[in-house]
């Protein structure tokens, strides 16, 4: 592990993070909420801003980007499939290209759901994925531009890696989804730890992000929808995964907690 990360709450409820590479100096920004509190985050941590690494197009994940350009210089990676609704993108990446920051080795999964050309950065070395809105903790990302079947297959896809990877998302949902995530599995033990540890975190303004795919596998609803007894407790025993995942979403997109 040499990679250091710095995460910061910024607008309404995102978060924005840097990845630092002490060895060469380099530092990503991954996604620019808002330019001003990417410098705060700079100013605080001392490191220079050299590239930013976006997930998707969305506002609030890249209105930053064209101040921090200016004053930094700095590289723009993007989503190809995206890049046209992106600021000053300079370097596009799809499925399986590396993105390097200093010595710090990314390799880009497309994680398409939420947005049609969603990607995620994954550093193996240092166990550390960076999934925009895909992923969130006990959560997932709305499916605004894509199918069940496309945002399953992209959970898949950050399910696989390994146990002990730290995740790092767009956006504190932790305590509403927990709310949600009950109502799919009242029993889940795993789930039920994770409230009060969310619960502690939260009375004291602190972040539930990180965290990691292991702890995930066993308490978030949305990467259990090919479990048979989350099947079963929905009334959907021998249902496909995709068809159980899009009840759990939908489920969660008319919840009123
Ligand atoms: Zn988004
Ligand atoms: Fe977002």
């Amino acid at each position: 592990m040499t990679a250091k990360t710095y995460l910061f709450p910024c607008l309404q409820d995102n978060y924005g993070v840097l990845l630092h590479d002490p060895a060469s100096g380099a530092t990503a920004a991954i996604d620019a909420p808002e330019a001003a509190a990417v410098e705060a985050a700079l100013a605080k941590t001392g490191w220079k801003l050299t590239d930013i690494l976006v997930t998707h197009h969305h506002n609030d994940h890249t209105a930053g980007i064209p101040d921090l350009k200016r004053k930094h210089h700095c590289r723009v990676v993007a989503p190809r499939a995206e890049a046209a609704r992106i600021a000053d993108v300079d370097e596009t990446v799809g499925e399986g290209d590396t993105v390097k920051v200093g010595g710090l080795s990314g390799r880009v999964l497309e994680t398409p759901g939420h947005t049609a050309g969603h990607i995620s950065y994954c550093f193996d070395a240092d166990r550390l994925a960076f999934v925009g809105d895909t992923l969130f903790s006990i959560g997932c990302g709305r499916l605004l531009e894509g199918t069940p079947e496309m945002m399953w297959t992209s959970l898949l896809k950050l399910r696989a890696l390994p146990d002990d990877t730290q995740f790092f998302c767009g956006h504190e949902y932790t305590a509403s989804n927990i709310a949600y995530a009950r109502t799919v599995e009242p029993n889940n033990v795993a789930l039920q730890a994770r409230e009060k540890e969310v619960a502690t975190l939260r009375a004291v303004g602190k972040p539930t992000v990180p965290a990691t795919i292991g702890a995930e596998k066993a308490s978030n609803p949305f990467l259990r929808a090919d479990l048979s007894e989350v099947a079963k407790g929905l009334g959907m025993a021998g249902q496909s995964p995709a068809a159980v995942f899009a009840k759990i979403r939908a489920g969660k997109d008319s919840f009123r907690g």
